[in-house]
């Protein structure tokens, strides 16, 4: 430990392992070296970049969340239709007709190679729907708090803001403390409501991580080349006259780094993770079993350890900061805060728009709707 805010990470391979620099560098016969930097003395290092590790993390921390109701039968087309209707009322209350609708089904189609609506979008893309954690590739991904000013103006907004709502990942009711010092008298402090628990840890679109994941350093490791024949992935052929040498480490070596607590945040405490965050790393660590390019191969093979305070949870910390947001989530919606909360929003959204509209209709249909998706997953 150093300090109350860094933790140490340690990662070390079981076979051969890959993490690409992209373009060789210097030897022209490798075709992908390993990932390096250079340190304070110009000397290049073996790295595995924190991106790369902080990717992995959020992969499993995802999953994780996505077991909780992966279980339930037909979840996802759920979802899927509570969110549709959703967005289907929200739009009339806009008075937009089928027009945002329109705009939700061509989303859908965009995020699957759908032709028509008809064909179950919840099928070929079911992480996009499913609640709590959204899926950060698909259209449906949460948005930046602000965004909300966009509510009623840009349609792609509009609905990622309504299926954050509906879908349960958000809590509109966290006024975070970024508000504190950006809030101006007189001009409106609004509610923030944060990110999904997986863009809230591990970062997303706008957001900052509030974990800084360092690069992971070696000093010593054994590195060798392989010559592979590159593989055509749509042909699934081997392509012909492609050659390709990539240099690996072998098994045996240790890198090291450190995830830092950059800040605090009220919607880290909402997860009930202000101190103990390491915990859920260390957990999700035991998950990650292999790391890199050519796992098919059996490359990437790893153990990934992360140290915690001596005082916090070794195991258990991801069913907890579940069931903690989850009660979190369900006192919200079952409360009449969650209302005067996202009329305040609407309200500044279109005020600062210079419109005057009634938002109460649209407050209901969405407090309607993430009352439905609570049924779903209880
Ligand atoms: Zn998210």
């Amino acid at each position: 430990m150093q300090g109350d805010r860094t933790v140490r990470i340690v990662l070390r391979t079981l076979s051969e392992f890959h993490v690409g620099a992209g373009a060789a560098r210097g030897a022209s016969h490798i075709d992908s070296a390993f990932y390096r930097l250079r340190d304070a003395n110009g000397r290049e290092k073996l790295v595995v970049p924190g991106s790369t590790i902080k990717g992995a993390f959020r992969a499993h921390f995802e999953e994780k969340i996505r077991e909780k109701v992966l279980g339930r039968p037909n979840v996802a087309q759920e979802a899927y239709n509570i969110l549709r209707k959703a967005v289907k009322d929200v739009g009339m209350d806009l008075g937009l007709g089928n027009q945002l609708l329109n705009h939700f089904d061509y989303m859908a189609r965009r995020e699957t190679s759908l032709r028509q609506i008809g064909e179950k979008p919840w099928e070929n893309a079911p992480y996009a729907y499913l609640p709590l954690v959204c899926d950060p590739l698909s259209q449906f991904h949460c948005n930046h708090p602000l965004s909300v000013l966009d509510f009623g103006e840009d349609r792609s907004e509009t609905i990622r803001f309504i299926a954050s709502v509906v879908l349960l990942r958000r809590v509109p009711t966290i006024k975070d403390r970024h508000d504190q010092h950006e809030k101006k008298e007189g001009d409106g402090a609004m509610w923030r409501p944060p990110y999904c628990p997986a863009c809230l840890l591990f970062g997303g679109a706008g957001n900052p991580s509030p974990l800084i994941f360092s690069h992971l350093e070696t000093d010593k490791a054994a590195t060798g080349l392989q010559t592979r024949v590159s593989i055509d992935r749509l042909r699934g052929a081997a392509a012909p006259a492609r050659l390709f040498t990539a240099e690996y480490v072998s098994p045996g070596a240790t890198f090291e780094g450190h995830v830092e607590l950059a800040e605090h945040t009220a919607a880290l405490e909402a997860l009930g993770l202000d101190r103990c965050w390491a915990s859920v790393l260390r957990e999700l660590a035991n998950n990650i079993k292999q790391l890199g390019r050519f796992k098919s191969v059996g490359y990437g093979l790893v153990k990934v350890e992360v140290e915690v305070p001596h005082d916090c949870p070794t195991q258990g910390a991801v069913e907890q900061a579940y069931k903690q947001y989850i009660d979190l989530v369900k006192r919200t919606y079952e409360s009449g805060n969650v209302k005067n909360a996202l009329r305040e929003m609407m309200k500044h959204a279109f005020e600062r728009r210079g419109e005057n509209r009634d938002v109460d209709s649209i407050v209901d249909t969405l407090v309607k709707n993430a009352r439905a998706t609570l049924g779903l997953i209880q």
